[in-house]
């Protein structure tokens, strides 16, 4: 079966940048496949595209632009919070993550400096920017149940478990 809309498809994939960092792998030691449902948004854009025609035990390099990554940076994301916005029981450093929460929804915040007095964050996400380069391996393709469909992700190994 090819990788198309509405298939259930396992990868094993790992992340790097520009300058060969690893930023995330599902090939950690005792690490599971990413089981996603192709079609739905699930993972970049990017990727998907690539992904689309593959087959079971297919290998792949793909490089993801930031516009079909996770976007460009955008520099009004960058924000001087006073230090006091923040939990004074937690030490704040450099490149910790927090939860914002306002009308919109939930969003991260990633911290960028920190003064006596303010906290510079970021709240692009923290790949935004910056070109993927993907390492994947078609593990497994099978067509999407209707309840998956349904829920717009995968169910079992890898995936949602309810
Ligand atoms: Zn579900």
């Amino acid at each position: 079966m090819l990788i198309a809309d509405k298939t259930a498809v396992q990868i094993h994939y790992t992340l790097t940048d520009d300058a060969g960092n690893v930023i995330d792998t599902s090939r950690d030691e005792g690490g599971q496949p990413l089981a996603y449902l192709h079609g739905m948004g699930n993972i970049v854009v990017g990727l998907e595209k690539a992904l689309t025609g593959l087959k079971k035990g297919d290998q792949k390099k793909v490089v993801v632009t930031p516009a079909e990554g996770y976007g460009e940076h955008d520099p009004r994301g960058v924000q001087k919070v006073p230090r006091t916005q923040f939990p004074t029981d937690v030490e704040i450093e450099p490149g910790m993550m927090f939860t914002a929460e306002d009308e919109d929804g939930v969003t991260q915040v990633y911290v960028q400096e920190v003064s006596a007095d303010h906290v510079v964050v970021d709240l692009n996400h923290p790949m935004a920017g910056k070109t993927l380069h993907f390492d994947i391996e078609i593990v497994d393709v099978r067509a999407a149940s209707a309840t998956e469909l349904q829920h717009g992700h995968v169910h079992g190994p890898g995936g949602h478990h309810h």
